[in-house]
């Protein structure tokens, strides 16, 4: 395990901090803390639970300005989509001001009678929650928050892109009346992850990768605890012959495309265009994506900033001059910025096709392929040719026409006539190689619990 984490600025390459990392032995100590606290917690009422999450949400809307700066500096993410994310995540908060205890509280089943019969949800316990730094806020709330509020404890591992953030959380947490022996953020990289699957804990509540995913489940298998896993996705968008506005539509898709440099696990990454709308349509998406600022993360109107990890640059080259090769036209950028900061220019191609692996494996970057379609049946086939399941959108004028399309996705969301975007009122999901189990919704409130089935004969 690497003593230190160096935090880079993505805009600039340069070294902004240098944390110490949690070492084996204070996971030790943390989890077995973590354990005792838990007890004490799960018997303090939920109201009380609610109005530290509610006080926290306060602290994070009143600090909001210095908490973007920090997500800024530390992924590269535009300031305004910073605001935006931190402002947005409140919504989990208002969620659970509003479900939490219809979906916690003691339920009864059968009310008289000479047996009685009652359901009680039980914290799951200490629970891991191994995160992904696109979106700490989003997907950070969506489960520390949600189990928090059910009882349970949380060791919170950040991800090392993202962990000045996770150290915010816990500051505030801490301020918010979450006593310090309930909720603990570690320091560290993968390697401390991997320590952390081998800690006694209740569940484990991973985003991230499907690689990672995948040997998260199958490490901590033999606990037989809960494992969700929110992982990657290859998402699709079909914008049909019948929409009303192509221009929209195509701002709408590089939107999708390109919002937070592409680094979103739901981000549009393939668009297939009907043959008949295809030339208009790829003409106003090139100009949409043209007109994006690129540059200083920092500055208000950037809508393009630096790839959070240098890393990724392989991957998006690769990708293009696999494109390349493939015949694939290139209609914008295809090359990385030159000077300091980790940029890749927005980039666009047409005449795709499924040889080419940016149809085919996740790009997760400023990259995208268009493919023209004859007909419905084709795009259905297209759109299902993935091992991914996390979302799906059609562009049509035609509810039927596009419930008929959304209806055939092997997905755990669909999205008709917008995309790219995740609400707390309904379940946060994917299948096959996006994940397993559920996040947001009544699904995402119970996921940090287990029922108990009381029989009772008075
Ligand atoms: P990774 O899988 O690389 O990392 C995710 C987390 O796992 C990080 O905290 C990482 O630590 C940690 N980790 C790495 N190796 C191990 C290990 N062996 N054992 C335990 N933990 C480990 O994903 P990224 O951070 O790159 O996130 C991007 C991915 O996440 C994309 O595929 C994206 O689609 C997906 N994602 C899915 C979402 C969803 O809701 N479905 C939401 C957001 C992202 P460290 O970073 O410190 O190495």
């Amino acid at each position: 395990m690497q003593e230190n984490i160096a935090i880079r600025n993505p805009a600039t390459g340069a070294v902004e901090a240098t944390l110490t990392s949690t070492t084996t032995i204070e996971l030790d100590v943390m989890a077995a803390i973590l354990k005792q606290g838990q007890r004490k917690w799960a018997k303090v009422p939920l109201q009380d639970r609610l109005n530290c999450i509610f006080r926290f949400g306060q602290l994070i809307s009143a600090n909001k300005q210095e908490l973007a700066e920090i997500l800024t500096k530390e992924t590269g993410k535009p300031i305004t989509q910073s605001l935006n994310e931190i402002g947005g995540a409140q919504n989990r908060i208002e969620h659970l001001r509003q479900n939490a205890a219809k979906w916690l509280s003691e339920e009864v089943i059968v009310g008289e009678g000479a047996t009685l019969e009652n359901i009680r949800y039980e914290p799951l316990g200490v629970i891991a929650n191994i995160s992904a730094w696109n979106f700490p806020y989003n997907v950070g709330f969506n489960v520390f928050l949600y189990a928090l509020v059910a009882g349970n404890s949380v060791l919170y591992k950040p991800s090392e892109f993202a962990t000045l953030t996770g150290q915010q959380f816990a500051k505030y947490l801490y301020q918010a009346g979450v006593p310090d022996d309930i909720f603990k953020c570690v320091v560290g990289d993968g390697e401390t992850g991997q320590y952390i699957l081998s800690l006694p804990l209740d569940g484990y509540f991973f985003t991230g990768s499907y690689k990672t995913g995948l040997h998260i489940a199958k490490t901590v298998a033999h606990k037989l605890v809960p494992v969700q896993l929110e992982l990657g996705g290859k998402d699709p968008l079909y914008v049909t012959d019948d929409v009303t506005d192509i221009e929209q539509a195509a701002v709408s898709a590089a939107e999708g495309a390109f919002y937070n440099n592409g680094q979103s696990c739901c981000a549009v990454e393939r668009i297939y265009v009907s043959e008949k709308i295809y030339d208009k349509f790829v003409e106003a998406f090139v100009a949409e994506v043209a007109s994006y600022k690129v540059g200083d993360p920092m500055t208000v109107d950037t809508f393009i900033g630096p790839l959070t990890r240098a890393a990724q640059l392989t991957v998006l080259s690769d990708q293009v001059k696999d494109a390349l090769e493939k015949g694939a036209r290139l209609r914008l950028g295809g090359h990385a910025l030159q000077g300091k900061g980790y940029y890749y220019a927005p980039t666009v191609f047409e005449h795709c096709d499924h040889s080419m692996a940016l149809m085919i494996d996740e790009t997760f970057g400023p990259l995208i392929g268009i493919q023209k379609v004859s007909s419905d049946e084709e795009a259905i086939g297209l759109m299902q040719d993935t091992a991914y399941g996390l979302t799906a959108a059609v562009f049509s004028s035609d509810r039927n026409r596009a419930m008929r399309i959304l209806d055939q996705m092997d997905t755990g969301t669909v999205y008709w006539n917008c995309c790219d975007r995740v609400s707390p009122n309904v379940p946060w999901s994917g299948r096959r190689n996006s994940g397993l189990g559920s996040t947001l919704s009544a699904q995402g409130i119970r996921a940090f619990v287990q029922p108990k089935a009381y029989h009772l004969r008075p």
